[in-house]
Parts: C-alpha cells; structure tokens; sequence
C-alpha cells in the first residue's frame, strides 16, 4: 500500500494535518486540549489518599468493633489474625442489605474470603460498584460455570513441587498459599484451600535444589500467595539459600502485602531484604482507592532501601478497565515510587468471568496512555497464552506498512511518517 492511500485510510490524518498547519501557540493548545477529556474528570477519580477522611472513619468504626487499638492496626500479625471472614461482620461494616449478606453466605461456601481490617477500611459502605469491594467481597457471579481452574496449567509447568517454570532462565517458587486478602479474580484460587499453610522447608529446599542443579536460571521469583506473608527469619533463610547459587543473579518477591496489608512491610523486613541485594518486588495496585498513605508508606520503605518496584496491574471489568482510571492510577503510582510493569489481560479463571474484558477494551485503555502520559505511566499489557504458552505482549498497531526498503507507521496523534527500511 503507498503512504498516500494509507493517510487517505487513516480517519486521524485530516485533523492532525490541521494541526500541523496551526502555528506554534495554536500547537501547544492543542496539545493540552488532546488530554482535556481526563483533565475534566480527573479529580473525580479518587485515590485513597484524596479520600482520607472517609477511610479514617471506616478505620475508627472497624477499631471500635474489634475493640482494638491503633498500635494493633499497625501490626500486621493483628491484621492478619483479625481477618474478616463472616457475612455478618461484614455487613456491619460496609452496610449491605440482607439479600446481599445471604449471597456472601451462599458464595463463601464455595470459595473461601478474608479481608484484612485494613483493606476492608478502603471499602466504601454502601457502594456496590465500589472497586476495593468488587475485589474483596464475594459476588454471586462468583458461580457462574464458567472458565476452568486452571486455565494456565501451571500444574503441567511444574517440574518439581513449588516451582512453575514456563521460560529458559527464570521461575518461580510458591512458598505459601496465604495472603493478606483474597482477591475474588486470584487466578491460584483453586490453592487457596480452607487452611492457609506454608510450604515446609524440604520442601522449598527442594524447589532451591532445582534453581541449583539448573544454571540457566538466572532470575527467581518468590510468590504464593503472598511471599511476604512469611515471617522475617524464613524471608532471610530462602534469601540466603538462594544466594549461594552463583547464577541466581536476582531475586524478585510477588507481594501484594503493600495494597492489602501495608503494615506488613517494616523496617525489619527491609533491612533483611536489603542484605540480598539485587531484590526486586513486584505489586499490585488495581484501583487508586488503593493508594493511601499507609501504602505509600510502605512502598517508599522499599524504595529507600533500593529495591526497584514494579506494579503488575490485573485489568478488570467494574474496577479498572477505564482509560482515565488506569491514567490517574499508573500517574499516582509513580508519585509512589512504583513503575506501572504489566496490564494483564484477566485469565478465564473459573469463579472470575463478570471481570473479564475484551481485548479490544485493553488494546483501547493502551492507546489512550500513549503520548498522553510518561512513558514512565505505561506499562507492557499482557494476554497469557493458554496451557502455559507464556506471556504475550500487545500493543495497538503503529506499523501501517512495512516493505524492503521503508516501513510506514503511525505516531499517537495518527499522524503518518516513513522511516527507511
Ligand atoms: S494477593 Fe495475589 S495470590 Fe493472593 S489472592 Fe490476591 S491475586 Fe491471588
């Protein structure tokens, strides 16, 4: 195809080659119109911080009916023992109707909740289409028959008992099947049995055997669960085991303690990460409610301690999948300290399908960030591949043409240039 048909083509190229004949104060208002449509709505968008005060209150009525104390609020032994596991309760607390109680009563029978004081604080009453709700509190959709398991096999990735290894030079070793708060469209449900347990230490020293008797792996990350739902001295020990593997170059935790359970990432923690240098943790932030000052703390403790942190955002219907949402999410992130890494296209876990998008809907919410934000702001979007077919990266389509001697391709704007080939 010739440039000229491809412009004619393209339904952007008349206005932005309007654009291109204005002159330069003209440009820079319309560079600024071209993001007016989030200005407008941006502080309608509310992080967790901009609304404080209305989780202070969630905060004072949860303390008073755990009768509880600040100092047990930030440890995060007590937010983990004080889990809210009961549809009373949490009826209570976030104001629910009877019908809507009785549907906790009926899912949870099937799939197993707990929400931690904290993240339940985040949880504005009486919302239903409130985004920390939709990902904390079980919904009838939860038994639509739909979706498998396992959708992943990672039960076929599994060369030895802990480990999931789907690349020639990295994997990952499950240590726990325990979290701070678990997350309604967990694509490791079908692990988060009645109990939580944490692997046994044969165990896990097996799964380090692995990393040693194989030289490839370079990269080891440690998740669940949640990695950081174990205790300082057993985070210490698998550290120390894995560094004396001369080709571990670095080891990355899996934690979403810093979204559900802040609390939990303390100096001491730290100081014992530190000493394993290079550590990486990747997050999960889905939701700027999400972003408080309590987890702001506990992602600047780690960033003060040289600990690179991405965030691993799962795309969601109902909660995120909204281009101004993932804007002012991935913005405010970065003001955290925290790079936005993956937009993972929601898996057909069974128990998840009222959160699945289309692909189309992720392609859109990535262009839409292009040019418009950082490229700081925009991270990978990612569909897994079935049956453990790996990561897949997607992006909307720049390249228009591309021939022996020049490609064709598109800027942000839809604005049309050769480069040669
Ligand atoms: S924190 Fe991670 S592993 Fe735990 S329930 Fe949520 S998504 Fe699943």
């Amino acid at each position: 195809m010739k440039t000229e048909e491809i412009r004619e083509n393209n339904v952007d190229s008349g206005s932005r080659k309007e654009l291109l004949r204005q002159n330069g104060s003209e440009r820079f208002t319309a560079l600024r119109d071209s993001i007016d449509d989030y200005l407008s709505i941006k502080d309608s968008i509310r992080t967790g911080i901009e609304d404080e005060e209305e989780i202070e209150h969630q905060k004072k009525k949860i303390l008073k009916s755990l009768n509880a104390s600040q100092s047990e609020w930030d440890d995060y032994r007590w937010q983990l023992k004080n889990r809210f596991t009961g549809h009373t309760e949490l009826a209570r607390i976030i104001g629910l109707s009877k019908e809507e109680t009785e549907d906790i009563e009926r899912v949870g029978k099937k799939y197993r909740y707990a929400i931690s004081p904290y993240y339940l604080s985040l949880v504005k009453p009486g919302d239903p289409a409130c985004p920390v709700r939709l990902q904390s509190v079980p919904s009838m959709h939860e038994l639509e028959d739909r979706g498998e398991l396992d959708p992943m096999d990672e039960a076929g990735s599994t060369p030895v008992e802990l480990v999931t290894r789907r690349y020639p030079d990295r994997l990952i070793i499950k240590v726990t099947n325990m979290c701070g708060m678990y997350c309604r469209f967990c694509q490791r449900r079908r692990l988060i049995g009645e109990f939580d347990t944490h692997a046994s230490k044969e165990k896990i020293l097996k799964a380090i055997d692995y990393v040693r008797r194989n030289r490839e792996i370079r990269d080891v990350l440690i998740t669940g669960g949640d990695a950081f739902i174990l205790e300082d001295s057993q985070i210490e020990w698998i550290l120390s085991e894995l560094r004396s593997i001369k080709h571990v170059e670095i080891i990355r935790f899996g934690s979403r303690t810093p979204v559900t359970l802040p609390q939990r990432i303390t100096r001491e923690l730290v100081k014992v990460l530190k000493k394993y240098h290079p550590v990486y943790v990747n997050t999960h932030f889905n939701s700027p409610r999400e972003i408080t000052r309590e987890s702001k703390r506990a992602c600047e403790i780690l960033a003060d301690a040289g600990i690179p942190l991405g965030n691993q955002m799962v795309l969601l219907k109902g909660v995120n999948d909204n281009r101004h949402v993932v804007r002012k999410l991935n913005q405010a992130l970065l003001a955290i300290r925290v790079k936005p890494y993956y937009i993972f296209h929601p898996k057909t876990v069974r128990g998840t399908s009222h959160f699945w998008v289309t692909v189309q809907e992720g392609l859109e919410i990535m262009e839409s960030l292009r040019g418009r934000t950082s490229g700081l702001a925009i991270p990978t979007y990612i569909v897994n591949g079935s049956k453990g077919l790996g990561k897949t990266p997607l992006l909307p389509n720049y390249l228009l043409y591309i021939g022996k001697d020049r490609a064709v391709l598109r800027n942000w704007q839809g604005e049309i240039f050769e480069v040669e080939n």
